[in-house]
This record gives structure tokens, sequence and C-alpha cells, in this order.
């Protein structure tokens, strides 16, 4: 494939934006560097880059885009917001019937707030949970990314159950020192750290399931026990699901496995490709915000009606019967052709999926936790993900990161990927 056109446009994109890119993920530093893909023009599962260059996309956007690009229902109300006026700073009816269309969608949550992004809304969750409790530090579990705000961007201790350490320059020893971090899917040092800060903690913050180290579920109770054991030690649980809300059904993680969080933190699909985030939770917990409550939490561009509006244009499309099945069922046969082609090529894969999202991993271990998904063989994965590249796949640059699956992908789409896969696989 020719990238000149990428390849210049991202010289000039050195010269202006710091790095290139908007956001660090964006750029091809974890592959083994060159110039990221610029994109003009995408519809459907398709992506058109400014060379000319054909792909099928299994990036979403990181997630929000579960309907495909450019989707008819979700352009329409686009449009009709830029008609109607996109932002007024004024209350308006339709993010009330979101907020009755969340809270339907995941009982859990018994008011909700809108904010701009998902680092916002997990922010709020904390600083919510702390007013509430009256306590400062919280427990987070490794790899799990929560935005990137001071609070999350800390890194575990050296011992399972040590206080954090910045994870980001500019993030202060102290704020780190509110944070400790715990593996996921290990309930012993979880308890461990209970027994030590217990009395401390405002908050456990945890993805249900995870999306940031690759697709990895928690293993069967182990929410049950987090759950239980925060609440005897006076903690709130928050669920940050702002890749896990209306990616696997209509709900949540917290829907699909039957547990239930105090505060809840999304954005990505909600937003239907605009920028959006959301957090709500317990009545009493959630009438500590302001103007209700002492806890501030404000945005100007909060709410605003466009992005409501394709939120709700979103979540009307999943709402449709079969929707999930059939991104379960396009997982699945990706799933099978992928791992046959590993089997065919003699190389050594894992593959977590759960119905329309998936992670292969270059390792012959199963994946549970980060420290495994980090031991897993990133070189490998740089040279597939070119591999695929080349073959008009587009992945995310990262061997952390999941392949989304969309309701635009077909039955053709998969089978395309999966001849490139072959490929890739013969030739890594
Ligand atoms: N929480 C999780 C689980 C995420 O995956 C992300 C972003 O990838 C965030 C929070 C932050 O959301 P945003 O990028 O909208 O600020």
């Amino acid at each position: 494939m020719n990238y000149s056109h990428s390849e210049r446009l991202h010289e000039e994109a050195l010269e202006h934006i710091v790095g290139g890119v908007n956001s660090p993920s964006r750029s091809f530093k974890a592959v083994g560097g060159g110039s990221p893909v610029a994109m003009e023009r995408a519809t459907g599962a398709y992506f058109w880059d400014v060379d000319g260059n054909h792909y099928i996309d299994y990036l979403a956007a990181y997630g929000p885009i579960i309907t495909g690009h450019a989707h008819p229902h979700i352009t329409k109300a686009l449009q009709h917001a830029a008609e109607t006026g996109i932002l007024y700073g004024t209350p308006t009816k339709h993010e009330v019937t979101f907020a009755k269309m969340l809270k339907e969608a995941m009982p859990a949550m018994e008011k909700v707030r809108f904010t701009n992004s998902g680092t916002e809304a997990v922010m709020t969750t904390i600083r919510v949970a702390r007013a509430y409790t009256g306590r400062d530090k919280i427990i987070k579990f490794a790899g799990c990314y929560h935005g990137h705000s001071d609070l999350v961007l800390v890194a575990a201790g050296s011992g399972p159950a040590t206080l954090g350490t910045p994870d980001s320059a500019g993030v202060t020893k102290k704020i780190a020192s509110e944070v400790i971090t715990v593996p996921f899917n290990d309930i012993e040092p979880f308890k461990e750290a209970l027994a030590k800060w217990g009395h401390e903690i405002a908050g456990v913050l945890v993805e249900p399931i995870v999306g940031n180290f690759g697709i990895v579920e928690p293993v069967p109770g182990f929410l049950e026990k987090v759950n239980k054991l925060a609440h005897d030690a006076g903690a709130l649980v928050i669920y940050d699901e702002v890749i896990t809300a209306f990616r696997f059904m209509y709900g949540g993680a917290q829907d699909l496995l039957n547990v239930k969080p105090d505060l809840t933190a999304m954005g990505k699909i909600i937003g239907g490709g605009l920028p959006i985030g959301a957090y709500g939770g317990r009545v009493d917990i959630m009438e500590k915000i302001a103007p209700l409550g002492p806890a501030y939490q404000a945005g100007t561009m909060a709410g605003n009606p466009a992005s409501i509006q394709t939120g709700i244009a979103c979540l009307e499309v999943l709402k449709q019967d079969g929707v999930y099945e059939e991104m379960d069922r396009l997982g699945g046969i990706l799933e099978k052709g992928i791992l046959e082609a590993a089997a065919r090529h003699n190389v050594t894969i894992t593959v977590n999926r759960l119905k329309g999202a998936l992670t292969i991993y270059f390792t012959d271990q199963k994946v549970y936790n980060y420290d495994q998904a980090e031991a897993t063989d990133g070189e490998i994965f740089a040279r597939f993900f070119k591999l695929m590249l080349e073959q008009g796949i587009n992945l995310a640059p990262s061997k952390y990161e999941a392949w989304f699956l969309t309701t635009a992908h077909t039955e053709s789409d998969v089978e395309k990927t999966l001849q490139a896969v072959d490929i890739a696989f013969k030739n890594l």
C-alpha cells in the first residue's frame, strides 16, 4: 500500500500538534513507530485513508462506533441537532429522555448526570465517593485504565498491597499515596489492602469486564467478593463501564454479570460517536452532588443537545432485536477462524473473546490479569498489526486493545479479515 499522503500529513502534524496526535494511543509508538494512517472517510465498517486505501475497521474509534460509521439514524439525529441548535446551556427535554433510557437499561443507576468524557465521569465518581464516605483513598486494579485524571494515573507500588507511585509526570506523590493498586482477578491482595487501609477507603474502582489490557472477564465470584469486602469495609464500589456499557448487551457489564455497584461511570457508546460521559448510582450517594449536595461537578458542554440526541439514536439502533446476537455470532466466526489459522501456521496465540469484542495475545498462557497481558509478545504483535494494515484491516496499534465488531460488519467482512489473518500468520 502507498501511504505517502499519510506520511506527509504526519510530518506536518509533528510541527504543529504535540507528537503529531491528539491522543497518545493513536501514535504507532507501540508497534515499532512510523506514521499513523490518517483516515479521510468512513461509512459502516469501512475506512478510506488520505491515500485512497480501503480498510475494514475493527478499531471502532476505541469502542464508541458500535453501529458502524455514519449510521443513517445517528446522522439524522446529528442533522436535527445542527438545525435546531447544538448548545443551549439550559435544560432540554432530550437529556431527560436519555437519562430515563440509561436508568431503564442499567437500573443500579437511580440518578444520572452527564459529562463530556469518560475521564470526567470516572473522576467525579471518585469525588462523590469521597464526599459520601468522608474518606480519601481508593483501590483500583492494575492495568485497568480509567481516563487521565491525576488520581487514576497511578501505578502499583512494589508489592500487591502497597501505596501507588505516580504513573505520569505531573501527578504528585501525595496524590499517588491516596491510591492502592492490586491485581485484577486475585482476591487475596485485595483483602490485604483492605486489611491495611479498609477504614480509609472511599471507593473501589474497577472495570467489571476489562477492556484495557485486552478483553478480560472476571473469574467467577471475583466481582461479588470485591463488592462484599468493599461494603464490609464501608467503601463504595464504582464500576467503570466506559467501554462495557452497551458493548455486550443493551445494558452494562453489571447487568450481564448480575452484580451491582454503588456508582457507575460511562462514556464512549452512549454518545453515538460524539463526546460524552455519564455517571450515576444510588440516590442517597448522588444527592451529594451540587446543586443538592456539597460535591461539585459541572460542564459548559455537559448534556449538550447534539451528544444527547446522537446518544439516544445510537441506543435506539442497539435496542433492535438480534443486534447483539449478530455481533456475537460474527465474533464467534472470527475467533474460530483466527485459532484455526494460528494452528495452520504454528503461531502461538491466546484469544480472549466476549461476544463482539476480542483480543489476540501472542502467548501460550491464558490471560486473566495485567502481568500476563504485559508478558505477551509485543514485537510479534507489532509485525502482525502491520501485516494486517497492509491488507486493509484496521486494528488498534497496541497489543492491549480489543477488536470491536459493529452492527455494520458482515460475514463477508469477517471472511476477508480471516483471509488476511491467514496471510499475516504465514508471514509473521
Ligand atoms: N474508562 C475506561 C474503561 C476507558 O477505556 C476510557 C478510555 O479509553 C476512559 C475511562 C476515559 O474515557 P475518555 O477517553 O472518554 O475520557
